[in-house]
């Protein structure tokens, strides 16, 4: 007894330890989590795993674990000195010297006491601590490695740590003079407009201050990528001639805890002093998505920073002459508060450029560049509809790269020409064979796109058909080249496009009564044409003038992210029979197309086969001279 009294509080743990590691008694684990759970998971493992090799190495002493049923055994030789049963377990001393320390798991045995009475042990129960003996057990030393990993983090912090980096890493400057004017930016000329009030603002602030009027505290430039908001805003600075700090959302995602929100803190009190000024936050959306909008758990670091940026904005008075502006190209995941009055509260569209935006552009970066003289801008302008500021001017640097490259004086037509190949498609992978059977597949169906084009009534005309494989996913391509810029299609317009996406899959049906999958993106485009004018336009009998879909692009009202379905199922099942319905008599217009066409297509397809490329031109010769001639 007396002996049992002096093993202590640390024996009781590491028995209590080891009657956890066996039976694996869930509730003893309580507590075992560190009372703050920021860490990772493998510093907790590798704690975890040290603390029980601790305790192990350093408690165990000389206590040997046994099965019970060697415990009982040794009850009935009667070589058990004392026992001292535990709720959990059996600890014990065995006679004769050196005194042995045992200690069993206890199982339930009820005829324990009547055996150790029999042979006269002295035994005694003891109440075990769960929840002390489990603090200590667990909760010290986890506590001391808590406090290491604080003491270690904080060694970190002069050099390398959290201060440091708002402070010197951060580059915060302002560009005085961005070198870059209004003239620089074409095609884009209602934003720029109403970008010239700011500038306007920027320059004589007095004016509009005495005046009162209320001048935008922050713009937002929205538009698809490349098509000039970071020059735009940069020829905002430089017209107004002010200071320009400018930031990329993405920088901010990447940093230690609590850095962005240092950051933008820094970046604003750094931009008051230098008023007037513009605070330019390039690709808003990385750092400003909605909050809360995460679903693998918050991100704390960007809802921080973000926190930070609209308290900063809060806090800002417009009359002192700094005006926030920033840039997105997915104004729709926005959070809404960044748009809300005072903050970023005017949106400026940066739209693709219309085709003379596009020659204004070609013009812009093509002023250092030595053309030939038959090289016409407009008409390149008119064909890359849908190209943007950064796709022309890399069409006129591949051009002038090519031009070089084959010891030319100037930039001539053929240049171009081959720099919109590259650009439009991927570039041209020569290297690519494709097997005979393959090329003469391709070849049909680009003929099978050209010819319906060429004969609906809608279609823009071809420009050039190709089936130079070029990037992974065209393996050729139709180029139609529209007469005008669209705002507006008409039902029979679309129509003909549907037609003209379904000539390719058709001319290989028609042809080889066999299908490949070479049509599988034409396919869905054509899908989503059907859909859109059944369950949009309004243009399918059938379903009346209902529109069956929410507008996609909640712009900016972010709030309504939910694209839920508006009908019923039936009505569902109905929009899908309509949308078959039209691509079905899609298919059956082109077949009738194709087969009347027979000749001229095969004709094209081999013309292909040899040159890999066809103009436009070309092709409506060979339907103007096909035989017998055909009905319009
Ligand atoms: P965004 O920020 O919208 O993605 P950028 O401003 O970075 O696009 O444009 C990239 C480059 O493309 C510019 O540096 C410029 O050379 C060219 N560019 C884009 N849009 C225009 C434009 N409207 N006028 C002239 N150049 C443009
Ligand atoms: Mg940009
Ligand atoms: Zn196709």
């Amino acid at each position: 007894m007396a002996e049992n009294e002096k093993k202590g509080p640390l024996e009781n743990i590491t028995e209590k330890l080891r009657s956890l590691l066996v039976t694996g008694d869930p509730q003893n684990n309580q507590g075992a989590l560190p009372p703050k759970a920021r860490f990772s998971i493998w510093y907790f493992v590798i704690t975890m795993v040290f603390v029980i090799y601790m305790q192990q190495y350093f408690f165990s002493g000389k206590v040997e674990t046994i099965p019970y049923s060697q415990f009982k055994q040794y009850v009935d030789e009667g070589t058990i000195d004392s026992v001292i049963i535990g709720p959990d377990s059996i600890r014990g001393t065995l006679k004769g010297t050196p005194v042995r320390e045992f200690t069993a798991v206890r199982v339930d045995d009820l005829d324990l006491v009547k055996a150790l009475d029999e042979r006269n042990i002295s035994y005694s129960g003891q109440y075990e601590n769960k929840f002390l003996s489990g603090l200590l057990s667990w909760i010290l030393p986890l506590g001391i490695f808590f406090l290491l990993w604080r003491f270690a983090m904080k060694k970190m912090g002069p050099g390398m740590g959290v201060m440091s980096f708002s402070k010197s890493k951060a580059k915060i400057f302002a560009q005085t003079d961005t070198k870059v004017s209004f003239d620089d930016v074409a095609g884009i000329d209602e934003a720029k407009e109403e970008l010239q009030e700011v500038v306007e603002f920027l320059k004589t602030p007095e004016k509009f201050q005495k005046l009162g009027g209320r001048i935008p505290k922050g713009v937002l430039l929205v538009g698809p990528p490349g098509t000039g908001k970071t020059l735009l805003a940069k020829a905002v600075a430089g017209e107004a001639q002010v200071p320009f700090f400018s930031i990329s959302g993405s920088e901010f995602v990447e940093m230690f805890v609590g850095v962005g929100a240092a950051r933008v803190r820094d970046l604003f009190s750094q931009a008051a002093l230098q008023a007037p000024c513009i605070i330019f936050i390039d690709e808003l959306d990385a750092l400003g998505k909605a909050r809360g909008m995460n679903v693998m758990g918050g991100h704390d670091e960007r809802e921080q920073t973000l926190n930070q940026l609209l308290v900063e904005m809060d806090g800002f008075e417009t009359n002192k002459g700094v005006i926030i502006m920033a840039a997105t190209n997915r104004p729709e995941i926005l959070d809404p508060a960044l748009l809300r009055p005072g903050r970023l509260d005017r949106q400026v569209l940066v739209d693709r450029p219309d085709i003379n935006g596009r020659e204004a552009i070609l013009k812009i970066h093509s002023q250092n560049v030595l053309l030939g003289p038959e090289v016409d801008l407009r008409g390149i302008a008119g064909r890359t509809p849908g190209f943007v500021g950064a796709d022309l001017a890399n069409i006129i640097n591949e051009a002038a790269l090519l031009a070089a490259r084959n010891n030319k004086e100037m930039v001539e037509v053929e240049d171009f020409d081959e720099a919109i190949d590259r650009v439009v498609a991927g570039l041209q992978k020569k290297n690519r064979v494709m097997n005979p059977k393959e090329k003469e597949i391709v070849a049909f169906h680009e003929s099978g796109h050209a010819i319906v084009a060429e004969s609906v009534e809608h279609a823009d005309p071809v420009h050039k058909i190709s089936i130079i494989p070029r990037g992974i996913a065209a393996l050729g391509y139709t180029q139609q080249q529209p007469t005008e810029d669209r705002y507006l299609l008409t039902r029979s317009e679309l129509l003909d496009r549907l037609a003209v996406l379904l000539g390719g899959r058709v001319a290989e049906e028609v042809v080889f009564n066999e299908i490949s999958t070479g049509a599988q993106n034409d396919l869905q485009r054509a899908s989503d044409i059907a859909r859109a004018m059944v369950t949009e336009y309004g243009m399918s009998d059938a379903m009346g003038l209902v529109s069956y879909e929410r507008s996609r692009q909640p712009m900016f009202l972010a709030e309504s992210f939910s694209t839920g379905k508006v009908y019923s199922e039936a009505k569902a099942a109905q929009i899908d029979d309509e949308v078959a319905r039209f691509v079905h008599e899609a298919h059956q217009r082109v077949r009738k197309i194709l087969s009347e066409r027979r000749t001229v297509l095969d004709a094209l397809a081999h013309l292909l086969s040899q040159q890999e490329s066809v103009q436009g031109d070309e092709l409506r010769e060979m339907l103007s001279l096909a035989t017998p001639p055909l009905a319009a």
